[in-house]
């Protein structure tokens, strides 16, 4: 507990889509946060209203966390979610990919043991790879190539998790490790490359839908408040081993082009681009341990999600 009376939570990424709904259902639920961003990707309008409305609750620390983290003050949990988080982010970003899941998961760790806190790492449904076993549990070592152009993120996550549950063998550090699946909502960034926010700003201006590959690769996409929801769960339990968030509803990605073109009342037509290098054809989670374990489930089906986030673009595109 903070002197304030509130137990205070350290998000590194504060900024970016999913540290930013964090925070501020954080806040929403009597937490204190500290926001720490360097703004690669993070956007300070994702945290311009949590800042006026949250006052003293709120403090934000401008910093890269691939170097030293010093924060002020008690800490009770530390979740370590920077890091760029779309293909084309971290295609154009190899290196500081590598160095904030490797030393700014060390450093976030670092300050966890120093302020005996809670600490939790964001992994992703990236460390199965291009999946083998489907859908994917949380016993799956993956199918990752360690060399592709994803792997700066792969390799980056895997090692985070290593180093994760190093911390917890040696120092008894009570760590959490959430794998997320693909997300989506309000406060994505428009050009991220992500499929939703790229198809959605296309459809919007009744531009060419670009479809990678012919499109029958398929994904499951949960919507943001739902992953929030679990991720703090997840905090609050006792539960150390990683644990898969997402929503096991798999669609083609040429299904949800077209439901996002016939949602958007868009002009749109889809046309076919190359299949990046080393793109999962597949990918389901297994919640059976976030439901047992947390008793989480998500709520949000596709169109209502959908609907938020497409009102969210359109005051966005120009
Ligand atoms: N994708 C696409 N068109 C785009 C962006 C993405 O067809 O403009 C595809 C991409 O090749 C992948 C899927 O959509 O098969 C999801 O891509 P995203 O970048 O959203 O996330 P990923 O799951 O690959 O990390």
């Amino acid at each position: 507990m903070t002197t304030f009376g509130k137990p205070r939570v350290v998000i590194t990424g504060a900024a970016g889509f999913i540290g930013s709904h964090l925070a501020e259902t954080l806040l929403d639920r009597g937490y204190a946060v500290v926001g720490i961003d360097n703004f690669v990707t993070g956007d300070r309008e994702n945290i311009a209203d949590i800042i006026k409305r949250a006052g003293h609750d709120f403090t934000l620390i401008e910093h890269n966390v691939s170097n030293y983290i010093s924060v002020d003050g008690p800490v009770d949990y530390v979740l370590n979610w920077a890091s760029p988080a779309s293909p084309i982010d971290y295609m154009d970003l190899p290196i500081q990919t590598l160095k904030v899941g490797s030393l700014g998961t060390l450093n976030a760790l670092g300050l966890a043991k120093a302020k005996h806190a809670v600490f939790m790492t964001a992994s992703t449904s990236e460390v199965y790879g291009d999946p083998l076993e489907h859908p994917q549990k949380e016993t799956y070592w993956g199918h990752v190539n360690p060399i592709g152009p994803r792997s700066v993120y792969d390799e980056a996550k895997r090692f985070a998790e290593a180093l994760t549950m190093a911390y917890h063998r040696t120092h008894k550090l009570d760590t959490k490790i959430v794998r997320i699946f693909n997300t989506y909502g309000p406060r994505m960034r428009l050009n991220d490359g992500r499929a939703v926010p790229a198809f959605m700003s296309q459809a919007l201006r009744n531009e060419d839908v670009t479809v990678f590959g012919d499109g029958s690769q398929t994904r499951s996409f949960t919507y943001v408040s739902d992953l929030v929801d679990g991720i703090i769960r997840l905090m609050l339990s006792s539960e150390n081993d990683p644990v898969n968030l997402g929503n096991p509803r798999e669609m083609t990605i040429k299904e949800i082009a077209e439901t996002i073109i016939r949602m958007t009342g868009s002009k749109s037509r889809i046309i076919y681009k190359p299949l990046p290098v080393d793109d999962p054809k597949q990918r389901q989670p297994d919640i059976t341990r976030a439901r047992t374990i947390l008793g989480w489930e998500p709520k949000v089906q596709l169109e209502e999600g959908l609907v938020k986030t497409i009102e969210y673009f359109r005051t966005k595109v120009k």
